[in-house]
């Protein structure tokens, strides 16, 4: 409703600019007031509580779900098959008794009659229903049976008796299998390679879902775009495989000397302390008898991570491995020898990103970094990324995009099934910074303001707070990636400033490290430390979907004042430049506040300088969709004068 009365009232305010562009404006004309509820007026949020308080940060009664995972799986790369057996221990830190509990049951999707396979068919993105999702043998209380219902992706678990409130723990084993899909079709598979097969394996533990306070149950189901809202936990997960496969996962690794020889043993020792790139199992060593431990049967690799969204892993007999440490990090590559001499880089990459990311934001919380070459274009986990590509760009940008995702969502544990745009756009932006680490300094940010505007007409009246489920995938690129990182860098870089918002944005991350903030918490966090209010940003760029078209509607007579409009639903400060006739040149810059009572604003002159051209956002920061209307120039004006003249003279 107030993006019609805005619409109406430009409409109003449009036609009689374009009647007073001439010489002579009417300058005693009576700007339109704007309507009560404008852009500018006060965001509806919720309200503040002792919970989500109302500076944007958790409040005295915060809390959230524990759940921990002791896990032992084993796969069977001949028939496809992962088996595994999980200890589930919930903590129920809400105010809540709970009757039941929600699991997230990922690999249901690839059934033929899920609703995420209808929904994928409808929008012919060409998936592949695959086999039977998962094979739930049981779940068991104290070696009891109990009702488990399988609804699509989700499951509902019946508990004995109500689970009790405030810190209220309850332990359950669940035993299940799946087939991994032949076809890659999002977020993990396996692929033949020359040395041999490479497997990445997520979503495969039936995870219980988020209870919080602002959804109870998070039910959403999994479709495919959205991705994930897990519970922060520690897991111990036991992975056997074949005995010549070597094995990456989310966490540090317990057993090195079991499941690596004693050389490799040493190398990966002294990786842990080399800023240089180690090799731990080389192109040679890729298949040969002794590069794998001695004895027979599989192995057993042991993996421990605390305080982690969710556990991923990949194993292949075609891993060469290489090591290095950047800030007391272990940072990891697996790559079969397909990824040459640009995956022999990776590590390297890696560091540099992770460093990056640790000057200009809040560490990375994890002891471990893995990045994989195989079926997976891209996607992140915890400590764990799966990445794809074969020319440096491509490589550094896809490794420093997931790996920043440790940031977004997985330390900032924010919903991924509705708001996409907390995790991929902010990852975005802070990817815009980071392509400096590795290239160098670039001619201009990949996140520019300027070069968006024709993209943001594309997304059409959708904002950016939609749902990722509910938006075409170019939409789901264009919103939640890029108008979001593009969207942070304007702030950044020309609305707030680095310095108030870094500080901010830091607040924003410390405040809610291994918690899960809200859109309003972001919102509020920002405008608080940074000191602004931004409730037209937010609201013109996140809720809304208007587009900028500042004007220049007038010049005075004797170029003594100048006419502002702002011709778009969107708000914007107002920068220009004034050149005058003996070549000097003055860059003027407004605070969006001007718009506060209008959409029009006179500008009065005070230097004595002949005026020779007028140029709003003459340095190009703004999504400007509509520059011809831009400039003010003398010469134009006075070609356009003779030409009337001569015509009215015939
Ligand atoms: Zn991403």
């Amino acid at each position: 409703m107030k993006l019609i009365a805005a619409t109406l009232l430009l409409s109003l305010s449009s036609t009689t600019a374009f009647a007073q562009s001439d010489d002579q404006p009417d300058w005693e004309r009576v700007p339109q007031a704007r309507p009560s509820a404008t852009i500018f007026s006060p965001l509806d949020l919720p309200a503040p509580n002792s919970i989500r308080n109302g500076a944007g940060a958790p409040g005295p009664d915060y809390w959230q779900q524990q759940v921990d995972y002791e896990i032992d799986v084993e796969i069977d790369v001949e028939t496809r098959i992962v088996h595994a057996t999980a200890e589930v221990t919930y903590t129920n830190n809400s105010p809540d008794p709970l009757d039941y509990l929600w699991l997230h049951l990922e690999q249901n999707v690839f059934r033929a009659d899920s609703i995420g396979n209808a929904v994928a068919d409808a929008a012919s993105i060409g998936a592949k229903p695959e086999g039977d999702g998962y094979t739930i043998y049981g779940v068991k209380h104290k070696r009891k049976e109990l009702p488990f219902h399988v609804y699509d992706t989700m499951g509902l678990l019946e508990l004995p008796k109500p689970l009790a409130a405030n810190g209220g723990k309850f332990s359950f084993e669940i035993e299940w299998s799946f087939v991994i899909p032949k076809n890659v079709f999002r977020r993990f598979g396996i692929r033949k390679y020359r040395k041999g097969t490479v497997i990445e394996i997520a979503q495969w533990i039936p995870q219980v879902a988020v209870y919080d306070d602002v959804n109870g149950w998070n039910t959403l189901p999994y479709l495919g775009s959205g991705e994930f809202y897990t519970n922060i936990g520690d897991f111990n997960v036991n992975i056997t495989a074949p005995r010549d496969f070597v094995v990456v996962a989310t966490g540090v690794l317990q057993n090195t000397n079991n499941v690596f020889t004693p050389s490799q043993a040493k190398a990966l020792g002294k990786a842990k302390k080399s800023e240089e790139t180690v090799m731990i199992i080389s192109k040679e060593e890729v298949g040969m008898n002794d590069s794998r431990p001695k004895g027979d049967g599989p192995l057993t690799w042991r993996f421990e991570a605390e305080s982690v969204r969710t556990f991923a892993w990949a194993c292949s007999d075609a891993f060469i491995l290489d090591a290095a440490s950047v800030d007391g990090i272990l940072v990891q590559t697996a790559y079969p020898e397909e990824g040459g001499k640009v995956w022999a880089k990776a590590t390297q990459m890696a560091c540099k990103a992770i460093a990056g990311y640790n000057r200009r934001l809040i560490p990375y919380p994890y002891p471990v970094a893995t990045n994989v070459l195989g079926p997976e274009g891209g996607m992140e986990y915890p400590m764990i990324v799966f990445c794809n590509g074969s020319r440096e760009r491509s490589v550094y940008g896809v490794t420093t995009h997931e790996i920043g995702h440790n940031w977004f969502p997985m330390m900032i544990n924010t919903d991924e099934r509705r708001h996409a745009w907390m995790d991929e756009g902010f990852n975005t932006f802070i990817n815009g910074y980071s392509t400096e680490d590795w290239f160098g300094p670039q001619r201009k940010n990949e996140n520019d303001p300027a070069d968006f505007a024709f993209m943001m007409q594309m997304a059409g009246s959708v904002p950016i707070v939609t749902a990722p489920d509910k938006l075409p995938a170019m939409a789901l690129g264009l919103l939640e990636y890029s108008k979001t990182g593009v969207g942070l860098t304007l702030l950044r870089e020309t609305i707030v400033g680095p310095e108030r918002f870094d500080f901010a944005f830091k607040q924003y991350m410390n405040r809610w490290k291994f918690k899960s903030p809200q859109p309003s918490d972001f919102f509020r966090t920002i405008e608080d430390a940074a000191g602004m209010d931004l409730a037209w940003f937010w609201r013109g760029w996140f809720m809304e979907a208007g587009l900028l078209d500042q004007a220049i509607s007038g010049v005075g007579k004797k170029n003594d004042r100048i006419r502002f409009e702002n011709l778009g639903e969107l708000v914007m400060p107002l920068h220009y430049r004034i050149t005058y006739t003996d070549g000097s040149a003055e860059d003027f810059k407004k605070p969006v506040e001007i718009w506060y009572q209008s959409n029009q604003i006179i500008v009065n002159l005070t230097s004595n300088k002949e005026i020779a051209e007028v140029e709003i956002d003459h340095h190009r920061l703004f999504p400007e969709m509509n520059r011809d209307d831009n400039t003010w120039n003398v010469a134009e004006k006075n070609a356009e004068k003779a030409a009337v003249t001569e015509t009215g003279t015939e």
